[in-house]
């Protein structure tokens, strides 16, 4: 019996992504095997940390890393990384900010939900233009004497009040405003892990529990040695604002076995995979003639990876909501999308074992 029947809660066919609230992602075996061994050892933090953050920024071919425990805790350590920097009385004193630069800057089009999080080493958000509008003077003529940084959420970049990275950082770099970028979801593409500290950021932060498939609760911190420096400076088990985001040594151990293992991927042929796998299930669905059902890709801003072709069902004798709630009301529960009166597929998730399970699922509930 395993843990999940034991508390009696379903597990689930995961046809949404990776997803926090259901679970992130799987890790492989060799991230298991690398977290027991972890395990078994006492061994000091401090040490380890800086160690592991070390080899995964050689092997990301960055300048420094500091491993989280998410990348929603990489937003809070990087915000008080900016603002106390590297001294450790100041660090010690957050989130009471007296004394301190703490205005951080976004585009008013880039607040998510994740964001809170910039609050909690005490910072102050300032938000520049509209929903559906900014421009590169307004960014300018935010900086004063209290900016501390600047933050820019990557999923939001093709929203229509949005301005493009590489017009901006030359604006906040000229007045030396530290750039945090949140690409938490933005892999695969393997390339962005690069992308974005290629264009001048200084900060850029990944999800581990995301397609690096490492724990659930990791994250990475990449970018500038001195700003790298104070977030690893501030993380447990050294007191600070992060002491409540600690990290064990089985997560470090993981997220840097997962590292490994996600640099030695063919994502080409990963691709295919879940190119087949949307296709066989378009097919097979389609042939219940139930349903309008095409595949593509998502454009509207905040779906990552866009990158993975989708299966879109529309369903012909009932509403979208009422497929989506049969789903989730099976055993084990089928998780999928639901947009504009579309079921969405993401096959990045599933393994071929599971796609008839969940095209009978489907078919079973179109009617
Ligand atoms: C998932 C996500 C986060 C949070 O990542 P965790 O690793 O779950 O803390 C933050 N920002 C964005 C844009 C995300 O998609």
């Amino acid at each position: 019996m395993n843990i999940y029947k034991q508390l009696g809660v379903k597990t689930i066919i995961n046809g949404f992504g990776t997803v926090s609230k259901i679970g992130g992602s799987v890790m492989a075996p060799e991230v298991l095997q690398a977290m027991t061994e972890a395990s078994k050892h006492y061994v000091e933090i401090n040490t380890l940390h800086r160690a592991a953050g070390k080899y995964i920024a050689e092997l990301l071919e960055s300048e420094a890393c500091c491993i989280t425990c998410g990348a929603a805790a990489g937003i809070a350590l990087a915000t008080a990384a900016c603002i106390a920097r590297n001294d450790p009385v100041k660090r010690l004193q957050l989130p009471n900010v007296e004394g301190m630069k703490n205005e951080v800057l976004m585009l008013k089009c880039h607040r998510i939900l994740y964001d809170q999080a910039l609050l909690l080493s005490g910072a102050k958000v300032v938000e520049i233009g509209a929903t559906s509008f900014a421009m590169p003077e307004q960014v300018e003529a935010a900086i004063n004497e209290k900016t501390a940084m600047f933050f820019y959420v990557s999923e939001n970049e093709s929203m229509r009040g949005s301005i493009e990275l590489p017009r901006l950082i030359p604006i906040l770099k000229k007045r030396d405003v530290p750039v945090v970028v949140d690409a938490a979801a933005e892999l695969p593409p393997r390339s962005n892990i690069s992308k974005y500290q290629k264009m001048g950021a200084d900060l850029v932060l990944f999800s581990g529990g995301k397609e690096l498939r490492g724990p659930q609760s990791s994250g990475l911190i990449l970018g500038r040695k001195d700003l790298v420096e104070a977030c690893q400076a501030s993380s447990s088990p050294n007191y600070s604002i992060a002491r409540s985001m600690k990290i064990d040594k089985e997560t470090i151990a993981g997220i840097t076995r997962a590292v490994e293992l996600f640099l030695e991927k063919d994502y080409e042929k990963i691709y295919e995979t879940w190119t087949k796998m949307s296709n066989f299930m378009a097919t097979e669905i389609d042939k219940c003639g139930k349903a309008f059902v095409r595949t593509g890709f998502p454009h509207e801003a905040g779906i990552q990876p866009a990158n993975i072709l989708r299966v879109y069902i529309q369903p012909k004798e009932k509403t979208a909501q009422e497929v989506y709630d049969r789903l989730l009301s099976l055993d084990p529960q089928i998780y999928t999308d639901i947009r504009g009166g579309e079921i969405v597929i993401n096959p990045q998730c599933l393994n071929e074992s599971e796609l008839k399970s969940i095209v009978d699922a489907i078919v079973g509930n179109l009617s």
